[in-house]
């Protein structure tokens, strides 16, 4: 090689040198690029040293170290540019900091339906001067069903199947085991509500699941009659949906009541033509009634030639499916939110029920 042909490649490393510090946004990148250069194209010159005629030699080292010595400060000095800007970078940073303002808003998601429509009905019964009362969700048989006036032998119990314990005890099929219990543990007159979960050995559809939420209501007091039932069930929809609700009561059997009721709603999902959540009938059940069966009077200590009383069980997920337009019960259950929490559908929708 020659002196000449040298001078051009070291000419050229020299421009590739500062088109990469320029380029190089990062001290990382800055580091890569000065190493490509140092290792590759210059390290293979200075081998190519003993090509050189002697008398050359010198001179060419000379210059490639020169060169060497340029690209290294030429990196040096970008890299400490770099280290400059991202400082400047911070400081503005902490120049712009407002610790007095408030920190950004975080979503922080919504109640589950069924939650906010338990709360309405609580508000709803307590502003008629009921309380609100609890019962375990693992029963025994008795308050589940011999307490209610069905006994072992009872055809009921085939439609209330649900998942028994090894101890022998269940998981409660409805939340009326709250009655007795209420009824023995504070006596006549009594107003109370129960809301909770409810489990039922179910095939699963629609409108059908294992694990579902009940609230369920018990009025005892001297003189109650069906008059008093059909007014109460009447405010309370009223209250719950804000407008009066197309209803419809038919005759129905609980063990539990006598005589019992089956109120209907018109349902909400489809305005009445029919569709999988109401079985195509354009009804759907929501609140089963009837006066108290004096045995469960007289299971809860109550004389029922002294007092009658009425009771009546609302279903908290079906009144949630039918307030927010939810089409398939499986969704409150599961963790897809898409189905549930639905801005639109929980903010102010009123319910339209008639
Ligand atoms: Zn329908």
């Amino acid at each position: 090689m020659e002196l000449a042909e040298l001078q051009t490649q070291l000419a050229e490393i020299s421009r590739q040198a500062q088109a990469a510090a320029q380029q190089a946004a990062t001290i990382d990148a800055l580091r890569g690029a000065e190493s490509k250069i140092s290792k590759g194209p210059l390290a293979e010159l200075l081998k190519s040293i003993k090509s050189f005629p002697a008398e050359q030699r010198g001179p060419a080292g000379q210059a490639i170290n020169q060169t060497k010595k340029a690209v290294e400060e030429l990196f040096a000095a970008a890299q400490a540019r770099l280290r400059d800007a991202e400082l400047t970078g911070v400081k503005k940073l902490a120049a712009d900091f407002d610790p007095t303002l408030p920190p950004p808003s975080v979503p922080r998601g919504s109640l589950h339906p069924v939650t906010i429509v338990q709360r309405e009905v609580e508000r709803v019964f307590v502003g008629l001067g009921f309380s609100v009362v609890g019962g375990p969700e693992m029963e025994t048989e008795y308050f589940n069903f011999e307490a209610l006036n069905i006994p072992a032998d009872h055809p009921a119990r085939d439609t209330q199947d649900t998942f028994w314990l090894t101890n022998g005890w269940l998981l409660r099929t409805h939340t009326s085991p709250c009655q007795v219990r209420a009824m023995q543990r504070f006596g006549p007159p009594l107003r109370v509500i129960a809301p909770g979960r409810c489990f039922r050995y179910e095939s699963i559809d629609a409108s059908h699941e294992n694990t579902f939420f009940q609230i369920e209501g018990l009025l005892i007091d001297k003189d109650i009659s069906i008059a008093h039932l059909i007014a109460f069930m009447k405010l309370a929809l009223r209250e719950v949906f804000h407008r009066e609700p197309t209803i419809r009561l038919r005759p129905g059997f609980f063990p539990f009541v006598e005589p019992g009721f089956e109120l209907d709603m018109r349902c909400e999902i489809c305005g009445g033509s029919g569709c999988p959540t109401c079985k195509r009938s354009g009804w759907v059940e929501v609140m089963p009634c009837g006066m108290v069966h004096p045995n469960v009077l007289r299971h809860g200590n109550i004389d029922p030639h002294e007092y009658t009383g009425f009771a009546f069980g609302l279903g908290l997920t079906r009144l949630a499916m039918m307030k927010y337009g939810v089409s398939d019960i499986r969704v409150l259950n599961s963790g897809d939110l898409r189905g549930i929490v639905n801005p639109q559908r929980l903010a102010g929708r009123t319910i339209r029920a008639g």
